[in-house]
Formats: structure tokens, C-alpha cells, sequence
């Protein structure tokens, strides 16, 4: 089956985006998997057309209505795709989540707007809020697109080079090394000279003392204790 993507936007015109381009755009076109966009105000259902109102209990911006919203999620089919909030509040997205994700049929993904959603319809419709970091974007838009990108390359047959994924920085737990190509001598820097040696198991050595290396300064969190090392 199809990897299909349904996302509920008031911005229906911000998708594909980027995800229009390159591989993911060539996959598209090849039918590898769809997206389809669904206007949430298509369920609005006053002459306004109006898709939120203000906050119960004062204060600023606006909510973005249970009944309107439900009524759009409502019009999806209702098959075992997931389906996500993209919200600040969320679990952080991981590769881990990434991967089951883009292991599935699909995904439905909510996005937010104005101050959020009426906690309700998270509620009633069993949303998985996700978040894609500790930062407030002014819409779920961007990151859900954010999260299609991470799934779409990593469905089978999308990248060009399957194996170029296997590496990747956190599939292997760990931050992954630095990368150099031509010239040999950039304003006066070499390659490190093990890289251009030939002997492959030195390679591979030096990478993944580089990865854990770099793993240590940066991103200790993502270690177990008995690798973390000393400071
Ligand atoms: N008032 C909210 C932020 C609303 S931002 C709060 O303080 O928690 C408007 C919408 O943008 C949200 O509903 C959500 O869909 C999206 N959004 C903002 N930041 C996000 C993030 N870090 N990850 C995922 N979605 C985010």
C-alpha cells in the first residue's frame, strides 16, 4: 500500500512545499506515496465560515473550535493511520517515532494555528501530540512538513542510495562523523590522511571513534551511562 499523508491545515496551499522537490518531489511523482491537504474551514458551520473563537477564561488570542475541528477529522476515512497534533506540547519527534511512522500506511496529521486547539477534541479524537522542539512556530504547517520530510526518505525505494540512510546520526544511537570530499587541501585544511588510506577497517575505526567523540561534547544525553565517558 501507499504511504498517504493526510494533513488538516487552514494553509492547504503550504503542501506539498518543499516536499514537491527533489526526492521526495520525484517519489511523489512516482506515485511512491501521496499527500492530500484538507481545509479545515471546509467544516466550519456558521455563515462566517469561522474556524476559531476566543479563550474560555479571557486572556489573548483565539482557539481554534472542538466542533469544526472534529468535523474535518471526522470526514477522514477511518483507517489505522496514526493520527497527530503537531503541537509544542507534544512528545519530542524522534527517529524512533520517525521510523515506525514511515513502517506504516500513513499518517494524519493535525496542524494548529492562532493560541491552539480546544483541549476537547485532542481529547475525543485520541490526537498524539507531537512536537518538533522547544520553540513556538506560529503554525503546526511547518512542522508537519518538518515531519513528512523525516518519514517520506526513509520510505523504501525514495532515497536513491538505500544505504545512505544506515549511518545517519542517531540510528546507530550516536551522532555520526564528520564528512570531507575534493580538494584534498581546502584553504590550507587536509583531509584527515586515514580517509584517503584505503584500508577500510581503519576507516570504519576512525568513524566510529569520531561519532562517539563528537557525541561526548555535544549530545552526552543520548549516551548510555557506561559510554558517556569522562568530561
Ligand atoms: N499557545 C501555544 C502555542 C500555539 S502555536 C503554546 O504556548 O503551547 C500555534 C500552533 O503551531 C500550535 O497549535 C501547533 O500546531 C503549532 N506549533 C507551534 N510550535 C510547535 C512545535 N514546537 N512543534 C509542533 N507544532 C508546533
Amino acid at each position: 500500500m501507499t504511504f498517504k499523508a493526510t494533513v488538516l491545515t487552514l494553509y492547504p496551499e503550504m503542501f506539498p512545499g518543499h516536499l514537491g522537490v527533489s526526492l521526495a518531489g520525484r517519489a511523489l511523482e512516482r506515485g511512491q506515496w501521496a499527500i492530500e491537504a484538507v481545509q479545515i474551514r471546509d467544516f466550519a458551520n456558521d455563515k462566517h465560515r469561522s474556524v476559531d473563537d476566543t479563550p474560555a477564561g479571557g486572556g489573548a488570542g483565539m482557539v481554534l473550535k472542538p466542533d469544526v475541528l472534529a468535523s474535518a477529522i471526522d470526514s477522514i476515512a477511518d483507517d489505522n493511520r496514526p493520527r497527530l497534533l503537531m503541537s509544542p506540547r507534544g512528545k519530542p519527534l524522534s527517529q524512533k517515532r520517525v521510523r515506525e511512522i514511515a513502517a506504516g500506511d500513513g499518517v494524519v496529521i493535525v496542524c494548529g494555528r492562532f493560541e491552539g486547539v480546544d483541549q476537547r477534541v485532542i481529547e475525543a479524537r485520541n490526537l498524539e501530540e507531537v512536537s518538533i522542539g522547544d520553540y513556538i512556530l506560529s503554525g503546526g504547517e511547518p512542522a508537519a512538513l518538518t515531519l513528512l520530510d523525516a518519514v517520506v526518505r526513509i520510505i523504501p525505494g525514495v532515497m536513491g542510495n538505500d544505504l545512505s540512510g544506515l549511518h545517519e546520526s542517531f540510528e546507530g544511537g550516536l551522532l555520526e562523523h564528520p564528512h570531507y570530499t575534493r580538494p584534498p587541501v581546502f584553504e590550507g585544511r587536509e583531509i584527515p590522511a586515514v580517509l584517503t588510506s584505503g584500508n577500510h577497517a581503519a576507516i570504519e575505526k576512525w568513524r566510529n571513534e569520531q561519532a562517539l567523540k563528537l557525541t561526548r561534547e555535544r549530545r552526552p544525553d543520548l549516551l548510555p551511562d557506561s559510554q558517556k565517558g569522562e568530561k
